[in-house]
């Protein structure tokens, strides 16, 4: 499982695929980023 993180709004979502679209904004799939799980 991924986190990706949108470059827009700042908004996460996690899956296994990048999102094709920000679920909050409506940002295109480019603006979203795979974000790098914390292990605490
Ligand atoms: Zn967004």
């Amino acid at each position: 499982m991924a986190t990706w993180k949108c470059s827009e709004c700042g908004a996460t979502s996690e899956g296994r695929c990048r999102p094709k679209t920000c679920k909050s904004c409506g940002a295109d799939k480019e603006k979203i980023v795979k974000e790098e799980a914390k292990s605490e």
